[in-house]
């Protein structure tokens, strides 16, 4: 088979199980969006994908976005879904259309600065981190409700939602409840009285759990390993 035809293959089974779980939770498939991980991926793997109907596309790398940004301009809008340093900011902050990965306050401080400075207005997502495990970044679950006072003071800022990056599990059902918890937080959060403060967004789940997630009431599906196959990480 041409590559192409392998990746259409993978989008349209990907398309079916997002679907067929919609279906299981009594949900609507057009509510969830399915973010392809193009991250390690060149660009022509991109663009076979941009033939097939992507358009957004989520990179952990400022500089990989840049380079990308470079070549798709606004073909296809990229979403920053991996730990964003500090530093790194300002090189990023008018390529991407969503940050994820929004993990500290002082991170949300320079994102609104910067928005402010380049006439910007970011959306972000909060990144929890429910299971609570120690190499992942994100807030705790206690954290979430002091943040969000914390940001609503915030001018430039858009918060849109949640994400989480839940554990890496064998048996997906274990995650079942990592998912249930952010829901959670994204219900009890949809009413509140800060301007820029929305609950639209609820990403979590990835390859191995998306299906569980989407269950659980995930809004979008990061995806990469499904849709490209193994990465291909360079020892640079
Ligand atoms: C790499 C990555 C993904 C995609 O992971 P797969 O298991 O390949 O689907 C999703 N979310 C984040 C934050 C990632 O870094």
């Amino acid at each position: 088979m041409e590559q192409l035809e392998v990746y259409e293959q993978r989008f349209l089974q990907v398309r079916r199980n997002i679907e067929e779980a919609a279906k299981r939770a009594g949900r609507r498939p057009e509510e969830i969006t399915l973010l392809p991980v193009t991250k390690t991926q060149p660009i022509d793997v991109l663009e076979k994908a941009y033939r097939l109907g992507m358009r957004i596309a989520g990179e952990n790398h400022v500089q990989e976005i840049v380079e990308k940004k470079q070549h798709f301009g606004d073909r296809v809008h990229f979403h920053m879904i991996g730990h964003l340093q500090r530093n790194k900011v300002r090189q990023v902050l008018d390529k991407v259309e969503l940050i994820h990965s929004m993990d500290s306050l002082r991170l949300a401080r320079d994102i609104d600065r910067i928005g402010g400075e380049l006439g910007l207005c970011p959306r972000i997502l909060i990144e929890v981190n429910v299971a609570g495990e120690e190499s992942k970044y994100g807030i705790s679950v206690e954290e979430l409700p002091d943040m969000l006072e914390q940001l609503s003071s915030l001018a430039h800022l858009r918060v849109e939602g949640l994400m989480t990056i839940a554990p890496f599990v064998e048996n997906p059902e274990e995650n079942r409840p990592v998912f249930r918890t952010l829901r959670q937080l994204f219900i009890d959060n949809k009413s509140n009285p800060f301007h820029n403060i929305e609950m639209n967004v609820l990403s979590m789940g990835m390859t191995n759990d998306y299906q569980v997630a989407i269950e659980e009431g995930a809004t979008l599906v990061r995806i990469g390993t499904a849709l490209f196959g193994a990465r291909q990480y360079t020892t640079a």
